[in-house]
């Protein structure tokens, strides 16, 4: 079997599909067997397993997931991909590739046809343009993923594992620490990449918290308080949730201080500044003020 980590394989296969790279669609190819290796380690992975893989490629990831799990599935944008992959993936009963655009996809009826509803795990380099979206839409679906391991771009990683009060959290950070401990694998230079992308990148790994680490009454109230307070950064969080109509209208500034001081949160701080468990104690106030007020 041809190595698709090797530069002048890719490039054969490339060539005779006459295939060239879309940079829009984060077309970088993994040409690092080390990486290779690094990211499929990370993702724990056992005959028993159910893959989801996003952005296939030519197959250089899918065909090591499909050597160690039960069942892969890849989903492509790429028409062109196709025809590659059928040939680099001859032979893996186990894989099966969906051509269409993950962030189209309904992922809870593809966990249900390909996975019959049972846990799966997350393993991809995935597209760096779209790399929040995709994570957020995995996170936020109630779908039963046990994992989620990716190689992604470095800055984006940093602010998947950021702790309050340093530059990189955001709400990317809570979303991410509410649903899953996230842990940074390795630093992944742009060299290992056909063609290499200008940024470097990182292997991260998401383990599904099997409790949310905070009691949150309202989740959606709760990630919108979040969106609120990093929405405007040199704001203070006072300013900022005065600025959210859509959660606190109606409310005067006094009554939001009041509510922040009862929090045992000072106004004045930025959200930056708050762990996930401030913003739980905020979001839940916030529904009971609107409860008593009815
Ligand atoms: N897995 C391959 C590898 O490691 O060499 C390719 C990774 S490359 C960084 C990202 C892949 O995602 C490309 O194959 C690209 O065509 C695909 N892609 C881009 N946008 C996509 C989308 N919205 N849905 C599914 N796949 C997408």
């Amino acid at each position: 079997m041809d190595n698709l980590t090797s530069p002048r394989v890719v490039k054969s296969i490339l060539d005779k599909h006459g295939f060239h790279f879309t940079k829009s669609l984060g077309q970088n190819f993994l040409i690092d067997d080390n990486i290779l290796k690094k990211i499929v380690e990370a993702a724990n992975l056992s005959k028993d397993d159910r893959v989801l893989e996003i952005g296939p490629g030519i197959g250089t990831l899918t065909r090591e997931l499909g050597t160690l799990a039960h069942k892969v599935v890849a989903v492509e944008i790429d028409q062109r991909l196709i025809p590659i992959l059928k040939e680099t993936l001859a032979g893996f009963d186990n894989v099966s590739v969906i051509q269409g655009d993950i962030l189209k996809i309904d992922l809870v009826e593809l966990v249900h046809n390909s996975f019959d509803g049972k846990p799966f795990k997350v393993v991809a380099n995935l597209p760096y343009y779209i790399t929040t979206p995709i994570i957020m839409g995995i996170l936020e679906r109630g779908l039963p993923f046990e994992s989620i391991t990716v190689l992604i771009q470095k800055e984006v990683a940093q602010r998947m594992v950021a702790s309050p009060g340093s530059k990189e959290y955001g709400a990317l950070s809570v979303a991410v620490q509410y649903y899953t401990i996230p842990r940074s694998v390795a630093k992944v230079p742009a060299s290992v990449f056909m063609p290499p992308p200008k940024v470097d990148s990182m292997i991260v790994t998401m383990e599904r918290r099997k409790e949310p680490p905070v009691f949150v009454e309202d989740r959606k109230l709760f990630f919108d308080v979040v969106h609120a307070s990093f929405a405007k950064r040199r704001k203070t969080l006072l300013n900022n949730l005065i600025s959210a109509k859509e959660i606190l209208e109606g409310w005067t500034r006094q009554e939001i201080e009041e509510l922040l001081w009862e929090c045992g949160i000072d106004p004045q701080r930025r959200g930056e500044t708050l762990n996930v468990e401030e913003f739980a104690s905020i979001s839940n106030s916030i529904l009971y003020k609107k409860k008593s007020k009815l």
